[in-house]
């Protein structure tokens, strides 16, 4: 890498869910009371900035009665390197969360359309793909394309998981030339990106869907626009690398607030399914 390590937040900075009665929005200050947050879905009633929030909570929003028939659960990261620590991590990151991974996926109703559904979870290991996260996604993507169902993935990542090395990286290939296939067999697949989702998530599936939604405000891109602009010493425009930016650049065919999205979801899925 080109870029020092010291400018990357580490995940769990990034990721404290405020607890408090009071929180203070990241973007226009405003100090928000928790309950209404709750109720708004985490968007700020003040600048309409959108708090992170976990795979659950989206499949509480998207699913029908907020239902997943979750595959491969129990499917863990090895420690191919024996990268110091990284067991320890994952084992920090499994009690917090309560998931084994960063993703999880399977069948599920929106509007009474079936799909399968995958989401990611920023809470783990800042959403970095592993090859777990690889399997589960290419697995995703395998059980739309013998179903004939489309495939719905909700994405929220740091990029490659550091800590696999190599095994990381092949998951960028790996799931993209399982894309190529449910393409082939002219499955649809709908891409959600949330904030932030960058590098290798962005430059794999993250970026490959026939159509792309972005959440409003979202940071979007292969690095991070605090280190580029470190790297290359330049101001960036203004937005740079956020979804409106790319919704104007052609990168996103559509940004969708919160609390639209289900409503959208279903809308999209209507079509595509009449067309059947
Ligand atoms: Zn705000």
């Amino acid at each position: 890498m080109w870029f020092k390590k010291k400018v990357e937040a580490k995940p769990e900075e990034k990721l404290k869910l405020p607890t408090g009665l009071w929180v203070k929005c990241d973007t226009c200050g405003e100090i928000l009371y928790r309950k209404e947050l709750e109720k708004n879905l985490w968007i700020c009633t003040k600048c309409n900035f959108h708090f992170r929030i976990n795979c659950r909570n989206y499949i509480s929003l998207l699913l029908d009665d907020a239902a997943l028939d979750e595959q491969d659960k129990d499917l863990e990261a090895l420690d191919p390197l024996g990268f110091q620590d990284y067991k320890k991590k994952l084992r920090d990151d499994q009690e917090k969360t309560g998931l084994k991974e960063g993703v999880v996926y399977g069948f599920a109703t929106i509007g009474g359309i079936g799909v399968v559904f995958a989401a990611m979870d920023f809470r783990f290991r800042g959403g970095s793909m592993g090859s777990v996260i690889g399997e589960k996604i290419a697995r995703a993507i395998r059980a739309a394309r013998e179903k004939k169902i489309p495939l719905i993935i909700l994405s929220t990542s740091g990029g490659a998981r550091m800590q696999e090395g190599i095994f990381s990286l092949m998951q960028m290939a790996k799931t993209s030339a399982e894309l190529a296939l449910l393409a082939q067999d002219k499955v649809p697949y709908i891409s959600i990106l949330t904030n932030p989702t960058l590098a290798g998530v962005m430059a794999s599936y993250g970026s490959l869907g026939d159509i792309i939604i972005a959440e409003p405000g979202a940071e979007l891109g292969f690095t991070g626009s605090r280190v580029i602009q470190q790297t290359i010493g330049e101001k960036l425009p203004e937005g740079f690398q956020r979804s409106e930016f790319l919704l104007e650049h052609g990168m996103v065919d559509l940004v969708v607030s919160r609390k639209d999205l289900r409503n959208t979801l279903i809308k999209i899925l209507t079509i595509i399914s009449k067309r059947g």
